[in-house]
């Protein structure tokens, strides 16, 4: 459930007009004129945001800011603060105490509420990553380092290269990272390689191509390259003109024209530490799935994972009619293989012939582990012949390749039986298909093992 929005000011007439302006907002408005119900309020609600008058509290707006950021509790609650002075270093000290944002009108309708919907999304996304961290946090895996200490990489794009290098020279004092300058063109000829990509831009509003300087948000959020950096824009006026459109576009933050270097560096540094906070929680959380969804010893998904998959894939190879295969593989006499050798070369021969199951098939194919010395390989697309080709392909793969045991001792020849079943038009029920690869895996074992059968489906005079 969503909490209220709070509008903390002494004038009443200012709440009044505030709430007025949050009319459209799903969330309801609380308002609060005194610090204490504004403590009181946060602890209770847990509000989703707060706008607040720099003058609130016999002004003592900037402290409260402060406050409220350095408790656990309030630190994610996002703070838009009001009637701050066009002056540098009052918008330093807001920035500094943690606000969001500053503005130094009462902000209009409009623009109070794009600014809260950017800060509101990106709260319940992080709520969010969170909530599923702790759902999949099975404690077997260390927290995931994402560019811990890393040193920021920032893109600066201006109108023209001389307004970029003076820019770069006022930024680089304030700015622990590299800077590299930009024009829009150049920008766009970075190589989509995400290994390059910027932690942040900053793109400066071109008066001039003030159309084109939006267009360049939405391209810079679309490309691999820049689709996870942090987009600061600035506008060449006060910032609210452009504010609304910006952040829909998918900007994180609009500065206006009189924002310092020190306050871009300092906003910058918030915002890229919030980046890398959620690369490091979806790094994590899809780790987990991984290790819930994989069979530790081979690294193949398990029995979990493939029930899921083979629900879709009935769903999917049903509605396109395209064909599918299912192969089963077992060793052949494993367990004496254990017996002759132990059980940590068992498991080293389990290791390499899973290995060479992944190398024969492609990525939409499926490899999972179902039993023991079991596995099953699902072919996308594969028909009888097809599938045949593989089966026969991993099955000679295996046996002739004996394989080598980290105990240096001689090579291990090891054998595998196979059975198949193919739904040529994709509409026999997968457990029908299963089971028709698991008859046929029993004949290539009663035919003398080391072999591929390929079974004909029980409905296979279905019209
Ligand atoms: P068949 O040719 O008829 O399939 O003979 P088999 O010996 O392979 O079949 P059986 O089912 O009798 O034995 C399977 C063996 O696989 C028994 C079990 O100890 C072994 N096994 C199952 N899981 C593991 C494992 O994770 N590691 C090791 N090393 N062995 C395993
Ligand atoms: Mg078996
Ligand atoms: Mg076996």
């Amino acid at each position: 459930m969503s909490g209220p929005i709070l509008i903390a000011d002494d004038l009443v007439t200012e709440r009044i007009a505030l709430k007025a302006r949050l009319a459209g907002s799903h969330n309801r408005i609380v308002q609060v004129k005194t610090r204490d119900e504004l403590l009181s309020e946060v602890a209770l609600e847990r509000p989703d945001a707060i706008v607040m008058d720099i003058g609130f509290d016999n002004d003592h707006g900037v402290d409260l800011c402060r406050r409220l950021k350095s408790s656990r509790d309030s630190r994610d609650i996002p703070v838009i603060l009001y009637g701050v002075r066009n002056d540098e270093n009052a918008r330093i000290a807001a920035f500094e105490a943690g606000a969001d944002d500053c503005l130094e009108n009462l902000p209009g309708e409009r623009l109070l509420q794009a600014l809260l919907r950017n800060l509101m999304r990106k709260r319940s996304s992080h709520d969010e990553l969170t909530r599923r961290r702790a759902l999949v946090d099975v404690g077997e895996l260390s927290e995931a380092q994402v560019g811990f200490n890393a040193r920021m990489e920032l893109a600066l794009i201006a109108p023209d290269m001389a307004t970029a290098m003076s820019w770069r020279h006022a930024l680089a004092p304030n700015f622990a990272g590299a800077i590299r300058v930009h024009t829009r063109k150049t920008i766009l000829n970075v190589s989509d390689d995400a290994s390059l990509a910027p932690d942040a831009v900053i793109i400066a509003e071109d008066p001039k191509a003030s159309k084109q300087t939006l267009q360049l948000v939405s391209e810079l959020r679309s490309r691999p390259a820049t689709r996870g950096s942090v987009i600061l824009f600035q506008a060449a006026g006060a910032a609210h003109d452009m504010t609304d459109m910006a952040l829909d576009l998918g900007a994180d933050a609009v500065a206006p024209a009189i924002a310092s270097a020190k306050e871009l560096a300092i906003r910058l540094e918030t915002l890229v530490a919030h980046k890398r906070e959620m690369d490091r929680l979806r790094a994590f959380v899809e780790d987990q799935l991984d290790v819930a969804l994989r069979d530790p010893l081979t690294g193949l998904f398990n029995r979990r994972y493939l029930d899921c998959y083979l629900k879709k894939l009935s769903r999917d190879a049903a509605i396109s009619g395209s064909a599918f295969s299912i192969m089963i593989l077992d060793l052949d006499r494993f367990k004496a293989i254990n017996d002759g050798h132990g059980h940590v070369v068992g498991d080293h021969v389990l290791q390499a012939v899973a290995s060479r199951v992944i190398d024969s098939i492609r990525d939409v194919d499926l490899a999972a582990r179902i039993g023991g010395e079991e596995f099953l390989v699902v072919l996308q697309g594969a028909d009888g012949d097809r599938a045949e080709t593989i089966a026969q392909r991993l099955r000679r793969v295996i046996a002739d390749h004996p394989i080598s045991t980290p105990l240096g001792a001689t090579p291990v020849s090891v054998t595998t039986s196979v059975g198949i079943a193919t739904s040529s038009d994709g509409r026999d029920p997968v457990q029908d298909v299963i089971e028709a690869a698991d008859r046929a895996l029993y004949l290539s074992k009663s035919g003398g093992r080391n072999q591929v059968t390929h079974a004909p489906l029980a409905g296979g005079s279905r019209a």
